[in-house]
C-alpha cells in the first residue's frame, strides 16, 4: 500500500535522530515522588490515603466517582510524606508526596488479571479503569471512557497512532521497536471491549525500522493492519489520522466515534497489556528528554511522580542556559516555568531549547499570503480567526469555526511574519467556551 495522508499540513526538520537510536534506559529511582490527583482531563481524584500511611507500588492512593476520571497509584513502595497543592505541568494540583522505601516492594493487587480470551469485554474494560489509563499521546483522556461509546454510535474500527508526527519525540518509536507485542496485545483486548473486527496502527514513514518490527508482530492477526503514513505534521491529530487511514471525515464539532472509529496511542496499548498481563496500572512510561539544551538526550523509563530536574540531572544535566522547557512536543506540548514540577501519565517529552531558540520573532503585519489557510489540517482560515480574536469578535471568530481548530500550531509555524495565530485563536475557543458553559 502507498504512503497515506490528509490534506493540509507542515513539514518541520525532524530533529528526532539524537534519541531514535538509543535503547530506552530505567531512570534511576526516585527518592520521593510526587503525584497530582489532577492528571488528565475529567474529574480530579480524591486522596485514598493520608500523611504517615505505608503505601506500596501499584497502590490506589486516589481515585473519584465520576465516570469521566482515572483513579492513580503509587509508583513507589514507601510512607505519605504530605497532600497537599503544588506545581504541575499544567497547573497547581492537589498531589500525594511520597518518600520511597527503596524496596519496591509490590501491593497485593499488582497480580495477573487472566487472559484476553478468558476475561469478558466489560472485565477488560473494568481493568483497564482501575489500572488508571489515559491516552498516552496527549490530553490524556481516560481510556475506559474511549471505549464506552453511546449505544447510537456503533464502532467499527480501532486506529493505534504510532505516527509520533511531533519534532524531537522518539518514546512511541522506540517502544513499538522495543515491545511491539504488548502493543498487538493491548490493540487486541482493545478490540475485544469494542467487539471491532477490523484495526489499523498508523506509523509515519521516517520510522521504517517500525513499520518492519511491527508489521512482523501483526503478520498473524488478519484483522490488523500496518499502515505507513507520509511523514508530515500533525499526522497524529485523531481527525487526520482516520482520514488517512480510512477516508473517513469527522464532521465539524464532532468526535471521532461519529465515524465509527475509537483512536487509541501506542503507548496506551501497551499499558492495558501490562494491565492484564501483570496487573501492574499506569505508575510508569516512556519518555524523550531532548533539544539542544540537554547535554545526553535519552529516553528514559520514568515513574510517574519523578521531578523533571531529577531526570534531566539523570541525563548529564543542562548545556548553559535555558530559554525554554517543554513537557510534550515543540509544537504543542506546555512550556514550563521551572523544572521542579512532576512527570505526568501524559509526560512523552521534556525538551530543553537554548536562548537562541527560544527566542519568537517580532510579528509583522499579515501579508495575506493565504499559507496559514493552505496547510490547516482542519481547513480553517486562521488569519481571520486570529484577527477576529485579537479585535476581541470572538463571535466571529466562532462563525470561523474556531472551535474546530485542533491547535496543532502549523499556522504559526508556516507564517511568513510570524503572527501570534495559535495563541490568539486559542483565547478565542476558551472565551467561546466559557460563554457557551455560562448560557447553560
Ligand atoms: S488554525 Fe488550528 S488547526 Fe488550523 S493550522 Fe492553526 S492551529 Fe492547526
Ligand atoms: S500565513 Fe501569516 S501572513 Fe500569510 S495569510 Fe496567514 S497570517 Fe497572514
Amino acid at each position: 500500500m502507498g504512503l497515506l495522508s490528509f490534506r493540509g499540513g507542515v513539514h518541520p526538520p525532524h530533529f528526532k535522530e539524537p534519541t531514535s537510536r538509543l535503547k530506552v534506559e530505567n531512570a534511576v529511582e526516585p527518592k520521593v515522588v510526587t503525584i497530582p490527583l489532577s492528571q488528565h482531563i475529567g474529574a480530579p481524584c480524591e486522596p485514598l490515603v493520608k500523611p504517615g500511611d505505608k503505601v506500596k507500588v501499584g497502590e490506589k492512593i486516589g481515585e473519584s466517582k465520576s465516570f469521566v476520571s482515572a483513579p492513580v497509584h503509587s509508583s513507589v513502595s514507601g510512607e505519605v510524606k504530605a497532600i497537599k497543592p503544588c506545581l504541575t505541568p499544567s497547573g497547581e494540583a492537589l498531589c500525594i508526596i511520597i518518600e520511597s522505601d527503596g524496596l519496591n516492594a509490590l501491593h497485593e493487587n499488582v497480580i495477573p488479571k487472566g487472559d484476553i480470551e478468558a476475561l469478558s469485554g466489560e472485565e477488560i474494560k473494568n481493568i483497564i479503569r482501575e489500572a488508571g489509563i489515559v491516552g498516552m499521546g496527549g490530553a490524556g483522556f481516560p481510556t475506559h471512557v474511549k471505549l464506552s461509546p453511546p449505544p447510537e454510535n456503533k464502532i467499527d474500527t480501532i486506529i493505534l497512532n504510532g505516527a509520533e508526527c511531533e519534532p524531537y519525540l522518539t518514546a512511541d518509536h522506540r517502544l513499538m521497536l522495543e515491545n511491539p507485542g504488548d502493543i498487538v496485545y493491548g490493540l487486541k483486548a482493545m478490540m475485544k471491549v469494542l467487539s471491532v473486527s477490523k484495526a489499523y496502527i498508523g506509523i509515519e514513514d521516517n520510522k521504517g525500522d517500525a513499520i518492519g518490527v511491527m508489521e512482523e508482530a501483526v503478520k498473524n492477526e488478519r484483522d490488523i493492519e500496518i499502515v505507513g503514513l507520509e511523514t508530515k505534521y500533525p499526522q497524529g491529530a485523531e481527525k487526520q489520522l482516520i482520514y488517512a487511514c480510512t477516508k473517513r471525515e469527522v464532521p465539524s464539532g464532532g468526535l471521532p466515534m461519529a465515524v465509527g472509529v475509537v483512536v487509541n496511542n501506542v503507548g496506551t496499548a501497551a499499558a492495558v497489556a501490562a494491565a492484564i498481563k501483570t496487573g501492574m496500572p499506569l505508575i510508569e512510561r516512556i519518555c524523550t528528554v531532548g533539544g539542544k539544551g540537554i547535554k545526553e538526550p535519552k529516553n528514559l523509563l520514568i515513574k510517574i511522580g519523578t521531578s523533571f530536574k531529577e531526570i534531566v540531572e539523570q541525563c548529564g544535566g543542562y548545556r548553559g542556559d535555558i530559554g525554554k522547557l517543554i513537557m510534550g512536543g515543540p509544537m504543542m506540548g506546555l512550556a514550563q516555568y521551572t523544572d521542579e514540577i512532576p512527570a505526568t501519565k501524559t509526560a512523552s517529552g521534556i525538551l530543553a531549547f537554548t536562548p537562541d531558540e527560544a527566542s519568537l520573532p517580532k510579528p509583522r503585519n499579515c501579508i495575506k499570503c493565504g499559507k496559514c489557510v493552505d496547510i490547516c489540517p482542519a481547513f480553517l482560515q486562521p488569519l481571520y480567526i486570529s484577527a477576529y480574536s485579537l479585535n476581541n469578535m470572538h463571535e466571529t471568530a466562532e462563525k470561523y469555526n474556531a472551535l474546530d481548530c485542533i491547535e496543532c500550531g502549523s499556522c504559526s509555524f508556516i507564517c511568513p511574519s510570524k503572527r501570534p495565530l495559535l495563541q490568539s485563536i486559542r483565547v478565542a475557543k476558551r472565551e467561546i467556551i466559557a460563554k457557551k458553559r455560562k448560557t447553560k
